[in-house]
């Protein structure tokens, strides 16, 4: 059995590619929720739907997120009535939070109605929040004093995940991450099965701030990761000092100083035995190895599903 830890875009791309590879059953996706968030009194998860969705093969590929052949005649209806609406929802899309939130209502766990979600959509991978608490994604931006605006505002310096990343297309200067509920959440109990009783510990491409860090800032996932430090390999989210997608470069930029896949490997230090960088980033194999990690280098552009199973299949061979 594989463990993969995961958040939307990246790891959603990696995990199809390991099902091409190994059983999918054989796979726990341990799957980010520091982006949950409520809109109109929905319960969203963006990670756990773009991972079910491109499982599912409903995935949208025009938007890069959501559902494919959808349309948006809710939101309409909502931006008509007055709403900013600046949370873009599909219809389908919608029938997702609705059917979550119902059931969270009704008293099931998360982990309970993402098992159903996928059920539905006959997915094999066992896909998991890492928690059933609520853990949010906090970005606390810089005091305008101390930096220049890069947005008209500065009145309220803390920003959800989505307030951030959607609301402001993560156009903030960010002095600070912090992880709010992580102190008091439970490690999902299937999770913590899964992280001792593994074969391997896969950390996909994926944001190790915005969607790994919720994880680690859990002090029993970060335990059980250290004791599995040999049997965990990272893929590198950067590429010659560059994010593939989304704000990871800037974060990198504003809270350590360096873009490059060495700050990446650095955060994982503690975690992770073995460190994937690109073939474009051989230069900086010396500078991770003398981080006491192993560092291979393979092609990590996950362009189609091709490039997506090769290197899940070259990671699972490790
Ligand atoms: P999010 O939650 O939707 O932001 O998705 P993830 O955190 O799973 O993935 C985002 C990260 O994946 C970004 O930092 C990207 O640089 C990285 N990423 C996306 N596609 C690829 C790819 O094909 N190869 C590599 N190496 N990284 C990728």
């Amino acid at each position: 059995m594989i463990t993969v830890l995961a958040g939307g875009v990246g790891g959603s791309k990696f995990i199809r590619g390991l099902t091409n590879q190994v059983p999918p059953s054989s796979i726990v996706a341990v799957v980010n929720i520091g982006d949950d968030d409520e809109f109109y009194g929905l319960h969203v998860s963006p990670d756990l739907d773009t991972v079910t969705y491109v499982l599912a093969g409903l995935d949208n590929n025009v938007t890069g997120w959501g559902v494919k052949d959808e349309t948006y005649n809710a939101l309409s209806m909502v931006k008509r009535l007055g709403d900013a609406a600046w949370f873009t929802l599909g219809d389908r899309d919608l029938g997702t939070h609705l059917y979550r939130t119902k059931r969270l209502k009704e008293g099931a766990q998360l982990s309970e109605v993402t098992r159903e979600i996928s059920k539905a959509h006959n997915i094999e991978v066992d896909v998991l929040p890492f928690t059933d608490s609520s853990v949010r994604t906090m970005i606390l931006g810089k005091e305008i004093s101390d930096t220049k605006p890069t947005v008209e505002f500065d009145v309220q310096r803390l920003f959800s995940f989505q307030e951030y990343f959607v609301k402001h297309h993560h156009q903030i200067e960010i002095s600070s991450i912090y992880y709010e509920g992580a102190d008091r959440a439970i490690l999902n109990p299937e999770v913590a099965e899964a992280l001792a009783s593994c074969k391997k510990v896969l950390v996909a491409p994926s944001n190790p701030l915005l969607s790994i860090g919720p994880m680690l800032a859990i002090p029993r996932l970060k335990e059980l990761l250290i004791q599995r430090r040999r049997d965990t390999i990272a893929v590198s989210p950067i590429v010659q000092g560059e994010a593939v997608k989304g704000p990871l470069q800037d974060i990198l930029r504003d809270l350590y100083g360096d873009t490059s896949a060495v700050s990446v490997a650095k955060f994982y230090q503690p975690y992770v035995g073995t460190f994937v960088v690109d073939s474009k980033d051989s230069c900086l194999v010396k500078e991770i190895e003398a981080l006491d990690m192993n560092c291979v280098v393979f092609d990590t552009l996950m362009t189609d599903k091709e490039a997506e199973a090769k290197l899940a299949g070259a990671v699972v061979e490790l």
